[in-house]
């Protein structure tokens, strides 16, 4: 799947976007989920042009890949999560049901969130 630079995920990064910035270095930006889906919700994307988990890990560089894997974790302890728990999620096309095909892991918590997320039939 080709990369849309108009993504909305791409035009935040371009500063075209307002967010709630959280943390943000070399390799990663996180910031705010618009439609929290607990008391916290955000996400954590790469820098670089990825449409998803399996365009990243076929693409980057090591140095991406492990650059934004420390980031989650980062983003998941200063938002307090540690002791608690949370859950980190990314979903990779149709059948997951990607909305903005832009790289980004959810980061859930700050509230139990069940045991796993809904597989219900449509
Ligand atoms: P997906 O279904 O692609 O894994 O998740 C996309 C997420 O991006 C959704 O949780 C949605 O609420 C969030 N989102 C979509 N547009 C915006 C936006 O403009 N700003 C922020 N902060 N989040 C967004």
């Amino acid at each position: 799947m080709e990369y849309d630079e108009q993504n909305v995920f791409s035009k935040i990064l371009r500063g075209e976007i307002p967010i709630n910035s959280v943390y943000e270095d070399e390799y990663a930006l996180a910031f705010e989920d618009i439609n929290p889906q607990a008391p916290v919700h955000l996400l954590v994307i790469p820098k670089g042009s990825y449409v998803s988990l399996d365009d990243f890990t076929m693409e980057a560089s090591e140095k991406e890949v492990a650059g934004f894997l420390f980031a989650v974790g980062h983003v998941a302890r200063q938002a307090g999560l540690s002791g608690s728990g949370y859950r980190i999620l990314a979903n990779h096309g149709t059948d997951a049901n990607q909305e903005v095909p832009h790289f980004h892991v959810h980061i859930v918590g700050g509230r139990n969130v069940g045991k796993m997320i809904s597989l219900k039939d449509k």
